[in-house]
């Protein structure tokens, strides 16, 4: 059997950023396994007229080889909307595009092997066991590796109270799907306070006059806050940033995570005044179907079928007061979460684990005992910090991870990019926290 140099599983923008980089490295043989038939990016969110967070050059392969055949603008160039985008003036791709754009990587891209889940992964001398099913035919492959790349992304998240719900209740992970059906049920509820909820709001707000119904926004938040994109905060998103708080000790990093929610959990400023725009224009023509509650926690959700409605528990936590709320429907905006694949069971023993069960991610983005093994693509956020989730560093994490497997280097690394230094780097250092490990 082929012993392939490493087998990514997942195949969404960071694995298949992996194999475009790795496509063009003669020593690096790469199989990636995604379940799904086809690459496919969030499509319940791919709202029309949304656009990426972050400019084009995040695309899967510029910030580490501009010269690469994968990129967004040689994409544009085969597409023939180079001279649009060019005129357009818009760094950040529309959301439709930056799929299409992924779409048409894959159909170019050695390696990738779609519809086939991975169900298990075993350790057999010095090479992994991947056993994945074909979801066509049902029957179980297995493919070996020396190395592997888990790209599993994150995963839909809902707060207790509100798993399970019956009715018309969903994560906004299947907004488009049922937008139809939520827009016939008279009163919608959107609970979240990050950009998915307010695109989501003010998707179905743009209608609710036309189409008579009601939809109203719920917010664990104080305020509707923006995300904070100055520049200077920016460069949080980078090597050094990583690195610096790599190096402290857990727990800090724990309480940093709940201290920066608003650098990348926030809504962007032009969002929020787009909903207040349309709030303003629908208002023009008398009462705005809708409510904005915030600092409003939703602590349980009832169904009555009989009424077909939901009673809704709510408490607002600058009063400490109760009560409730019905709606009809509820898009449940509340995030993403990262997870450690069932799949990994077999080989729990040779993956590095922290206090609190969670991978213990190597700077270089390896989990495994013996290092250089086993990486993980936007599953690092509690140990590198922003630079986890963000396609703008995928790049470099994949320069990081195939300069790690080469054992050399294949694309060259920055490792300063930010005016600031972080922590007391570049200072005599007096006295020091201890190991962050
Ligand atoms: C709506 C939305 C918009 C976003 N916009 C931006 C943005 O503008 N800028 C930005 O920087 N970040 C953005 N993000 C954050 C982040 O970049 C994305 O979530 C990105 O898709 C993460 O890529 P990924 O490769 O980690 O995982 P995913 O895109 O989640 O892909 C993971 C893949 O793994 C596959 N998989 C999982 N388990 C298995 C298994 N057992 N076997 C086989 N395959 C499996 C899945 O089928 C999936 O295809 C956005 C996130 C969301 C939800």
């Amino acid at each position: 059997m082929t012993v392939h140099d490493l087998v990514g599983v997942g195949i969404g923008p960071f694995n298949l950023g992996l194999a475009a980089l790795s496509a063009p490295v003669p020593e690096v043989d790469g199989l990636f396994l995604d379940e799904h038939e086809e690459f496919s990016w969030h499509p319940g969110m791919l709202i029309e007229g949304t656009t990426l967070q972050v400019p084009f050059l995040a695309d899967l392969v510029t910030m580490a080889d501009p010269t690469s055949p994968y990129s967004y603008l040689a994409y544009l160039k085969a597409t023939g909307r180079l001279y649009p985008f060019y005129i357009r003036e818009d760094f950040h791709p529309l959301r439709a595009e930056y799929d299409a754009y992924c779409r048409w990587v894959a159909e170019r891209v050695p390696g990738l092997r779609w519809g086939r889940r991975v169900e298990r992964v075993e350790h057999d001398g010095d090479v992994y066991r991947v056993s994945a099913r074909d979801m066509r035919t049902g029957e179980v492959e297995v493919h070996l590796g020396r190395r592997l790349v888990l790209g599993v992304g994150t995963a839909p998240w809902l707060p207790e109270p509100l798993r399970d719900l019956p009715g018309p209740a969903w994560h906004a992970a299947e907004y488009l799907p049922h937008k139809e059906e939520l827009q016939t049920l008279g009163h919608v509820t959107v609970v979240g306070s990050g950009q998915s909820a307010a695109e989501v709001y003010l998707d179905l707000l743009t209608d609710a006059d036309r189409l008579g119904y009601r939809v109203d926004w719920v917010t664990r938040s104080p305020r509707f806050f923006p995300m904070e994109v100055t520049k200077l905060t920016l460069e949080m998103t980078s090597p050094e940033y990583a690195r610096y708080h790599h190096g402290l000790p857990m727990a800090r990093r724990d309480a940093l995570a709940r201290e920066q929610r608003h650098l990348y959990k926030g809504i962007s400023g032009d969002l929020v005044d787009a909903v207040y725009d349309t709030l303003y224009r629908t208002g023009r023509r008398g009462e705005v179907p809708t409510a904005l509650l915030t600092g409003v926690d939703v602590s349980g959700a009832e169904w009555d079928a009989g009424r077909r409605e939901y009673s809704l528990r709510l408490h607002h936590a600058e009063s400490d007061r109760t009560g409730t709320r019905t709606t009809r429907a509820l898009v449940l905006a509340t995030g993403y979460r990262a997870r450690v694949p069932e799949f990994l069971e077999p080989v729990r023993d040779r993956i590095r684990w922290d206090a609190r069960g969670r991978y213990d991610v190597a700077l270089d983005h390896s989990v495994d005992v013996a290092g250089r093994e086993v990486f993980v693509q936007n599953a690092e956020e509690h140990t590198h910090s922003l630079i986890a989730p963000d396609l703008g560093m995928g790049a470099y994490r994949n320069s990081v991870i195939l300069n790690a497997i080469c054992g050399r280097e294949v694309y060259p690394v920055e490792e300063h990019i930010a005016y600031q230094e972080f922590g007391l780097a570049g200072s005599e250092i007096l006295s020091s926290v201890g190991a962050a490990r």
